[in-house]
């Protein structure tokens, strides 16, 4: 008899997969098109021989439910859709991952675990297609913002409301899928780290905190043009001036703020030119960090390095907001029972936040206790054709997210 997981087998469909969905470019699965469509089915064909009730809900999410001794569920979450020439394993790790937990669990249980287990493909986890990511789990949660999502179109004018109807799903409804969470107990999910964190300390395997909360503006600081040459140094209201003490000063931020990040990632000047002092520096700023009062320090010293170095150098400044997102930080108990399962898989652990945003943070989102899993990223590179994981690690992964999710499964039984 075959033992019940087989991380290998993972491996060999993720392989599988790449070689159906991908080209030399990198993964091709965008969302709501004939190689997702594709990348889909192959998924259910994998899954054929274990009794699933398998259903898509009205977000067009697909759900593979082993029905248990309760009703109380397990979910396991990932998704199938990429980027354009994106990686073989964002997303799709965990959907195949679920698939061989579900398959071992299975086998212990003789089909009838003690809680239901079920394993969502979420549907267009990416927006690569309509700028919006998180689609099918932000209608699932309930966040999806409809007026936002009603106005969408692909580059090719398209709607997303015509693109849904296509592959039948209604626009109108898709928050119906939140039905699906009803008896969820717990979430887990599996992801590459897509970041150097795991890489830099030689580990393979994470337990995520929880994802960033994200404070996105605009700052724009008003000068006054004025000749390069006949204009003294010291009778300059030089905008960019300004500007640039912030370029150092969000280092310091950052740095005061424990595990925070913070980006000027854009720089515009007016009138840009070669001999003129700048009138108008606009920077943007994008600041993340993990905790909610820690997210709120960071941007009320920025405010107020910004409004200092305005006066220094006798200009105004602005501010406009341009997104923002609150911290989801995941449930304290699951992220020990992570910690336990890497630990016992290859000895040693790591606790994490996660930069980028994901399904799971919809979750988290509703109340539901959820925690992720990450492996390490070679590079800590990804939405891109390089994007790789050492094959041991991604066996390790396996292993340890099937450990979590039997420890999961106790810790459910433990508190009904
Ligand atoms: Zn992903």
């Amino acid at each position: 008899m075959s033992p019940p997981l087989n991380p290998k087998r993972t491996l060999a469909e993720l392989k599988e997969l790449r070689k159906l969905t991908g080209d030399e470019n990198g993964a091709q699965r965008v969302a709501f098109t004939p190689t997702w469509l594709k990348a889909r089915e192959f998924l259910r064909a994998q899954v054929a021989g274990l009794p699933l009730e398998i259903h898509n809900d009205a977000a067009g999410n697909t759900w593979f439910t082993l029905r248990g001794k309760s009703e109380r569920s397990l979910l396991m979450g990932g998704h199938i859709d990429s980027v354009p020439n994106g990686g073989w394993l964002d997303g799709c790790l965990n959907v195949f991952a679920g698939a061989e937990v579900l398959r071992r669990i299975h086998a212990q249980y003789h089909g009838k675990p003690p809680v239901t287990v079920r394993l969502v493909d979420w549907a267009d986890e990416e927006g690569a297609r309509f700028g919006k990511s998180l689609f099918g789990s932000s209608a699932c949660s309930g966040n999806l913002d409809m007026n936002e999502a009603r106005g969408l179109v692909d580059k090719q004018g398209i709607k997303l409301s015509d693109a849904l109807e296509n592959v039948g799903i209604d626009f109108e409804r898709v928050k119906d899928s939140g039905l699906e969470l009803q008896s969820a107990a717990a979430y887990l999910e599996l992801h590459i780290e897509q970041g150097p964190v795991l890489l830099d300390l030689d580990l393979p395997l994470g337990a995520v905190l929880g994802t960033f909360g994200v404070e996105r503006h605009a700052i724009t600081f008003h000068g006054q043009a004025a000749h390069s040459g006949s204009t003294p140094m010291n009778r300059r209201r030089d905008a960019f001036l300004a500007a640039a003490k912030m370029s150092q000063e969000i280092y310091q931020i950052a740095e005061r703020s424990g595990n925070g990040v913070c980006t000027i990632g854009s720089c515009t000047t007016k009138p840009g030119i070669v001999t003129s002092v700048v009138e108008e520096c606009r920077i943007t700023l994008d600041q993340r960090h993990l905790e909610a009062a820690q997210l709120a320090t960071m941007l009320v010293e920025a405010r107020t390095a910004s409004e200092q170095f305005a006066k220094e150098g006798n200009v105004k400044v602005s501010w406009e907001r341009i997104w923002q997102i609150a911290p989801r930080p995941f449930n304290d108990e699951l992220i020990a029972l992570c910690d336990e399962a890497i630990r016992e898989t290859c000895g040693q652990s790591h606790r994490l936040p996660s930069g980028p945003l994901h399904d799971a943070a919809e979750v988290a989102a509703t109340g539901i206790p959820t925690v992720m899993m990450f492996v390490q990223s070679l590079h800590g590179i990804s939405h891109n054709k390089i994007e790789d994981t050492r094959e041991d690690h991604l066996e390790l992964c396996v292993t340890a997210f099937d450990r979590l999710a039997e420890k999961t499964i106790h810790w459910i039984t433990s508190r009904e």
